[in-house]
């Protein structure tokens, strides 16, 4: 069983990468990427962990690019943490994240609401600070019941207290992918766009800048939104894959080594990623 969609305490997730993978291990997965958010922090102690405990680690990122409408997550396998120019890239993002919190911050205070940024930064740690950061806090105080709650009521885009931040173009993000080797993945294709119809020429459109792969078993996807992926995948030469986007606490509801796929699928991208 393989997951090449998680995320550690270096980006929103809850474990650290060592338990990540140690989890993993236990979970019954053979393969496994670490993907946190426009981050590689958690990389080399995730391999060094994977390594230990007989997990097969792939390094790897999830980056948030700019489209006219929904949201494009792109997953990059196997890319190289140590990159230079991919870090850099990497801490443009932290920057543009850091302007923007401050922005949410603003705004909860113009909403009446004092939230601090130590407040958020209890949830967040050292790593980069998310708007499940904010959610956590929010819950915390009581102002929101869920992570759903909160997104809905302050944080999803459109939402009273969400700022933009700085996101990348597809190409670009595609570009640092890459560059260093690495694979692209479109992530949970359907917030890119619900209806299979049009989201095919928006995916078509990706795979002439670079996309190799496509999330077709993700874990809030039915088997219907499975067959509808996996049809547009062979229409478009791109490889399935299959990703939890396991967060650990603040996604209580997706676990480790649930999600099933065909074997030979594991086969497949054991090939591609050696
Ligand atoms: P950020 O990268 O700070 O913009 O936060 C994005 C993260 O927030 C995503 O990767 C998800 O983990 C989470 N998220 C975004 N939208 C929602 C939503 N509607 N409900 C729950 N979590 C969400
Ligand atoms: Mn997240
Ligand atoms: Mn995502
Ligand atoms: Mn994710």
């Amino acid at each position: 069983m393989f997951d090449f969609h998680t995320h550690s305490t270096a980006s929103d997730g809850s474990l650290s990468p060592r338990q990540l993978a140690r989890e993993g291990k236990n979970a019954g997965l053979q393969l496994m990427a670490l993907t946190d958010h426009d981050n590689v922090g958690g990389v080399e102690d995730f391999l060094d962990e994977a390594e230990k405990v007989g997990l097969i680690g792939i390094p790897g990122i999830e980056l948030s690019a700019e489209v006219p409408s929904g949201q494009l997550h792109l997953v990059g396998l196997g890319i190289n943490a140590q990159d230079i120019a991919l870090q850099g890239f990497c801490q443009r993002i932290l920057l543009g994240r850091e302007a923007r919190n401050i922005e949410m911050l603003e705004a909860f205070n113009d909403a009446g609401i004092e939230l601090t940024l130590e407040e958020v930064k209890a949830y967040a740690g050292e790593d980069l600070i998310s708007r499940v950061h904010f959610a956590q806090a929010l819950i915390k105080r009581g102002l929101a019941a869920n992570l759903q709650d909160a997104f809905e009521k302050y944080l999803g885009k459109g939402a009273l207290c969400y700022r933009e931040r700085f996101r990348a173009t597809p190409d670009v993000c595609i570009g640092h992918i890459l560059r260093t080797e690495g694979i692209p993945i479109i992530a949970h294709p359907f917030s890119l766009d619900p209806d299979p119809q049009t989201l095919l020429p928006k995916i078509a459109e990706l795979k002439e800048q670079g996309l190799v792969g496509m999330e077709c078993y993700y874990s809030t996807y039915d088997i219907g939104d499975t067959i509808a992926l996996l049809r547009i995948a062979h229409q478009l030469d791109l490889i399935p894959s299959v990703g939890s986007d396991f967060h650990g606490t603040p996604k209580p509801d997706i676990f480790l080594g649930t999600l099933t796929h065909p074997p030979a699928l594991e086969q497949l991208w054991r090939e591609r990623l050696a």
